[in-house]
Order: C-alpha cells, then structure tokens, then sequence
C-alpha cells in the first residue's frame, strides 16, 4: 500500500487518539474464526426474546415504504413518548441509539479544554466521546463498584461541562437510590449538564430506585437517556432517546442528522413501547437467569458483582482473556472486562435457561480443565 497518508497526521488530536469501541463478537464472526457452529452470545445486553411480537408484525408492513425517507422529526414516536412520559415533544431527542443522543450533548457542550467526569468502571463510550471531541476525561474512583457521587461533586471545577451517572451502571450492574441520585442532582452547578443514562431502567425493580424523567421539569441542566436495545430487543435497528429541558433538546437538534433514526426503527420503537406484556415477561426471565447464574457462581466459589441489569459480572479469578478463549471454543460468547480496569471480570448478558445452563456448564469446563 502507498505511504502517501499525510493526511492521517492531519486528523484531530482526539481522533488520533481512540481506540475504537469493543463491541461483543458477533456469532458470524466467531464460525468464521473458530469454525465452532450452535453458537450462543452474552456478550452485549441483548434481550434473549427478541423484539416484542407486535413489533415483528409491524416491520414487514414497513418494507414496501423503503423508498421514502423516514420522517425527520419523528412525530408518531415523539408524540408516544411524550404521551408516556408526561412531556412536551420538544424535550424529546431521538437516536439512531441511544449512544447517539449521548455523543450530541459532548459535541454540543464540549471542546478541548472542558472537562467531561465519569466514573471509574462506567460504560465505555463515555470516555470515546470525550477523546472524541478533545476534552479531558475526570475519572472519578469507584466505591463498591459504583458511583461515589460525592467524589464526583468535589471533581467539579470551572471546566467541567458534563458528568455521566450510568444507573444502573454497566458493565458492574450496580445502581443508585432516588434519594442518593436527587441529592447529588440538587447540589450540582446549574451550568453542568447532568446526563443519567437510563440503559437498564426497565429491568430494576428495587423499591429505592427511580427514573430521573420526574425532575426533568424542575431541573433545565437535567437529560435522561433511554434506550430500545436491550429490554425492548432492538438493539439491531438502533432507535433511543433523550429527555431533556426544550433549550438543551433545541441545541441537539442542531447537529442531529436530519433522518439519524431509520423507518423500521421508528415503526418498531412505537410499537414495543406500548407492548408491556413483553417487558414484563423479559424482566421475569431476566430475574430467574440471574438466580441462575449466580446461583452457579457460588457453587463455583466465584465472587460477582450483585447486579440489577440483565448482565452480571463475575471474578474469574484467572487471567480473563484465558476464560473468555476457552469459552468461545466451546461456542460461548461472553464479554471480558478487563479494559474496564477489571482484571479478572467477564460480563454475562442473562440469556434464556438453556443458554445460561451452556455457559455455566462451559465455565466449569474452562475453569476447571486444561483441555481447551
Ligand atoms: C447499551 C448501553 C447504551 C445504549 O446503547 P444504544 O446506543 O442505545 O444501543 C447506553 N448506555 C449504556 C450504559 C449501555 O450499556
């Protein structure tokens, strides 16, 4: 190949920089690779059911309007949500995921120079969109695993723009009470923006956890992020929101692409909004999966992360990367998590019984043999 690329010393600082997100390895990737077949993944948060039934029925009814361009303001969707959630409309952003809506509010806010904090073991596209843009990352220490917010309030400074809170935090599954999260709320300076990334929301069912969307309207330096790929199975459409004071949204919509969210993901994130049935059946699943797994990990005398998502992180007590090798030989995709300085830890999406039952019996396997 030529070695005429100047212009790669040309690109941003912050560009130059990253390290491209580790998303899950897909199946297909792994029967190339391997050329193991009966693959199962639980690797990336996915709902093991799938879309809801009534979103699946509505897709194929959409296929024959491919040729026109999605609506650009997303009304039918907008006006859901906001039906839903007790909004006006204009405080609603739609994503092509929610990562989408993410990315909007650091390259809206922030520039090289600000700062942008985020807890120590929080979602890992935090820390891109931060290189991204050439601000600084203010990486505040865990506690149990979790957010210290208090940590995070004294790591506020004149430069600070955005602090992320992830509750339930991924990849540790760990979460925040109300109490905790609206104190913290209350004493951060109205010119920061407060982004809690509500990903999990719909799997927690602790009596001390609530959405922020209720302060929404008192709170303009406030955004609420949401999702539809994982509880509501459309991870591969890619469609999430932001809730947010109509400002803040009005600034987003500015640099949102003009048909960032695509026709089936809209037709399919209405209708599994409205679909609680299926919601309520993956939050049961996931509650029994999570038994399971922890159940096993136990017997394995393996610590975990007690977690409230559909995922659990578990200290293999052994070289990760080994683990996760060993288990992809056997057809298993889990997700290593030693990039999120947590050596020792893999990240498991609950699946449904028989796919737990297939990684617990190949974690034993890559645990306890050295045949792989
Ligand atoms: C999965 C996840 C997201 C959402 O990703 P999408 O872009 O909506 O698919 C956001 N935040 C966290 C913490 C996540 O784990």
């Amino acid at each position: 190949m030529s070695n005429n690329s100047d212009f790669v010393q040309l690109a941003v600082a912050g560009v130059r920089g990253l390290k491209p997100y580790q998303a899950g390895k897909p199946i297909d990737e792994l029967e190339r690779e391997y050329g193991v077949q009966n693959i199962i993944k639980l690797a990336s948060n996915e709902n093991p059911l799938g879309p809801s039934p009534i979103a699946m029925a509505a897709l194929p009814l959409m296929i024959s309007d491919l040729a026109r361009y999605p609506d650009g303001n997303g009304f039918t969707l907008k006006k859901i949500i906001s039906e839903q959630f007790d909004l006006a409309p204009s405080q609603i952003i739609l994503g092509n995921g929610s990562s989408d809506a993410l990315e909007f509010v650091v390259r809206v806010l922030a520039s090289s120079g600000d700062e942008i904090i985020f807890s120590q073991h929080s979602f890992a596209m935090y820390p891109l969109m931060t290189q991204m843009v050439g601000a600084t990352a203010v990486v505040t220490p865990a506690k149990d695993w979790g957010h210290d917010l208090d940590v995070m309030l004294q790591a506020i400074t004149d430069k600070t723009k955005i602090i992320f809170v992830a509750n339930p935090n991924n990849p540790t599954g760990t979460w925040l009470t109300k109490t905790e999260l609206v104190a913290f709320i209350s004493q951060v300076p109205s010119r920061v923006v407060i982004v809690v990334d509500e990903a999990y929301h719909e799997y927690v069912q602790e009596e001390a956890y609530s959405s922020m969307v209720s302060l929404l309207s008192a709170t303009p330096n406030l955004m609420v992020t949401r999702t539809f790929s994982k509880a509501f199975g459309l991870a591969g459409l890619r469609a999430g929101f932001a809730l947010c004071h109509p400002e803040l949204a009005d600034l987003l919509n500015r640099i949102r692409p003009p048909f960032n969210v695509n026709s089936m993901a809209l037709a399919a994130a209405e209708v599994s909004l409205t679909d609680t049935d299926h919601i309520d059946k993956s939050v049961q699943l996931n509650s029994h999966g999570m038994l399971q797994l922890t159940n096993a990990f136990s017997s394995l005398n393996l610590e975990y992360i007690p977690s409230v998502g559909n995922f659990v992180s578990v200290n293999v007590q052994q070289d990760e990367g080994a683990i996760y090798e060993k288990l992809l030989r056997q057809g298993v995709i889990v997700r290593p998590v030693g990039n999120y300085q947590m050596p020792g830890f893999l990240r498991i999406t609950i699946g449904l019984e028989h796919e737990n039952q297939r990684f617990i019996n190949a974690l034993k396997n890559a645990i306890e043999s050295d045949l792989y």
